[in-house]
């Protein structure tokens, strides 16, 4: 499909690249079907819809993802029925995160959301304020640091999305040559994902193009 066409192009292999079936407003039997042919790892964006799910195919060892934005008095419950969170923008977050998840669970897979578009009303942590929270976040004993995360805003301009994901690769290749070994770059959705797998892109997040358009 388009994500092993994308990884040829690239001269990468289609297995560098993972899947995220991202789930949101997608009742529990849409996921049924999907694990039915073979997808393992899904995303949610909203805490309630999300954690519905996980309980509900509790039975199908599925790999779920938060990816939604996150706030404190929720952290309790994404802490213990995800496997990842890819949105941690803050340090409180990250620190409820980490000390909520239950003991008996392994670390909690985290990448950095980071604002790559420079627009203010995007989330995620600006990159001269990465370094800062990385290392922060690092050393959480609950969290296990695994890479960065970003949404750039929809262009249509092939040439500007690639420069988005390279600027976040960029900031990957930066820690990781500070010591870091992190092995996720989540970047790229249905109408990018060329792009972002051009550029490096281990984690594609994909909703419309598996599941359909939302309501
Ligand atoms: C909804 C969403 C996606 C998937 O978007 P599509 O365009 O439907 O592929 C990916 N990442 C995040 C953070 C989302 O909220």
């Amino acid at each position: 499909m388009r994500i092993a066409a994308a990884a040829q192009a690239a001269g990468r292999q289609p297995a560098e690249v993972r899947l995220l079936a991202v789930s949101k407003t997608w009742p529990a039997d849409s996921v049924r079907e999907a694990a039915a042919a073979g997808q393992q790892a899904f995303g949610e964006n909203y805490v309630q819809e999300g954690v519905t799910k996980v309980e509900a195919l509790a039975g199908l060892g599925l790999e779920w993802h938060f990816i939604g934005p996150l706030q404190s008095n929720k952290t309790r419950l994404v802490a213990n029925h995800f496997a990842w969170v890819h949105s941690i923008d803050r340090l409180k977050i990250a620190e409820r995160l980490s000390e909520q998840r239950d003991v008996h669970l392994p670390p909690l897979n985290v990448c950095i959301q980071v604002n790559v578009s420079g627009e203010d009303s995007k989330s995620g942590v600006a990159p001269a304020e990465l370094p800062e929270l990385a290392e922060a976040v690092a050393a959480l004993p609950r969290l296990c640091l695994r890479g960065l995360m970003a949404i750039p805003e929809p262009t249509p301009d092939v040439a500007v999305q690639r420069a988005r994901f390279a600027s976040l690769r960029a900031l990957r290749d930066e820690l990781n040559g500070a010591g870091y070994g992190l092995d996720t770059l989540s970047m790229g959705m249905s109408d990018d994902l060329e792009a972002a797998i051009a550029e490096g892109s281990t984690m594609v997040r994909v909703g419309t193009a598996i599941f359909g358009s939302r309501a």
